[in-house]
């Protein structure tokens, strides 16, 4: 089955082309995809390669055998919510974090010292369950060979109302206009937004689009931003972090795809 999805208004960008994406509605082998979840984390070109997302049958949230199990369709809203309901802690990272579970999950998503991997005891892929412990993860990157479908989670109970409320603090400086967060990761030691800023990009524009003013790590569309205008102002902003501070800045966002 396929849904013709129109990234321009899909993606928290607002850029992309309206295409087919296939709906998987069972686990099973999806590599000849790239499998995306919200696409609160994409740069979509006008020519992507193919593309999948799972169906509604994983968004679901289960409590078994005194685990949290939580299908990879399920938005970061819903998973707050239960979370609040039934007095768990260890979920309020995903206050104002757009995503779906498998999106966090892969990006191993967070703020500062709070990331999906903390909590996280395994992940259900076509292969079956692999264990945290036998997974590869770091800061914004999580190597899983093949599709997450379900992630499980321990229940430690009490829900932290004032890491909720620093939570909102910390994104309330958040750019308004649409974007897909931060663009670039932190190097080690540093800050990809304040190298922004050293180099004379914070408020940079081409075209429609810009390094924000707020914050100059997120790369926001004013309008009619499209996929070449957010490109060049990538890798003008490689460029001159290179050449002034000779540190290569890597990308946070996925670029899927190219100009032409
Ligand atoms: C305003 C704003 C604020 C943000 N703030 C933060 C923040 O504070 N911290 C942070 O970490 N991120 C932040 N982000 C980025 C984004 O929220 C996260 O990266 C989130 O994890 C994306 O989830 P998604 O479902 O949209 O994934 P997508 O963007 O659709 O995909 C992200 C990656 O996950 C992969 N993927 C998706 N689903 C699956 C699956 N089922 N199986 C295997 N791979 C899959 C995709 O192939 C891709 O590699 C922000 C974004 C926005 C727009």
């Amino acid at each position: 089955m396929q849904r013709n999805i129109d990234f321009s208004s899909y993606s928290s960008i607002k850029i992309g082309p309206k295409i087919d994406v296939e709906i998987i509605d069972k686990p099973k082998d999806c590599s000849d995809y790239i499998l995306i979840g919200g696409a609160n984390n994409l740069l979509i070109s006008p020519n992507p390669p193919k593309l999948a997302m799972l169906g509604k049958k994983f968004d679901f949230i289960k409590e078994i055998d005194g685990f949290l199990h939580i299908g990879a369709t399920t938005p970061s809203g819903k998973v707050l919510s239960y979370a609040k309901r039934f007095d768990i802690a260890n979920f309020e990272l995903m206050q104002k974090l757009p995503g779906t579970m498998g999106g966090m999950t892969k990006m191993n998503a967070g703020l500062k010292e709070w990331e999906i991997f903390n909590h996280l005891v395994a992940i259900k892929t076509e292969n079956g369950w692999i264990k945290k412990r036998d997974i590869d993860y770091r800061y914004r990157h999580a190597r899983i060979e093949g599709t997450i479908f379900e992630v499980k989670f321990e229940i430690l109970k009490g829900f932290d109302y004032e890491l909720l409320k620093m939570f909102k603090k910390l994104r309330d400086n958040q750019p308004s206009y649409p974007s897909a967060g931060s663009c670039f990761k932190n190097p080690k030691g540093g800050f990809a937004g304040k190298l922004l800023e050293d180099t004379g990009l914070k408020g940079f524009q081409i075209g429609d689009m810009a390094f924000s003013k707020e914050h100059a790590n997120f790369l926001i569309n004013l309008g009619n931003g499209d996929f070449k205008d957010a490109m060049n102002l990538i890798n003008e902003a490689k460029k001159r972090v290179y050449e002034k501070f000779e540190i290569e800045l890597e990308l946070e966002i996925e670029v899927l795809g190219h100009q032409t």
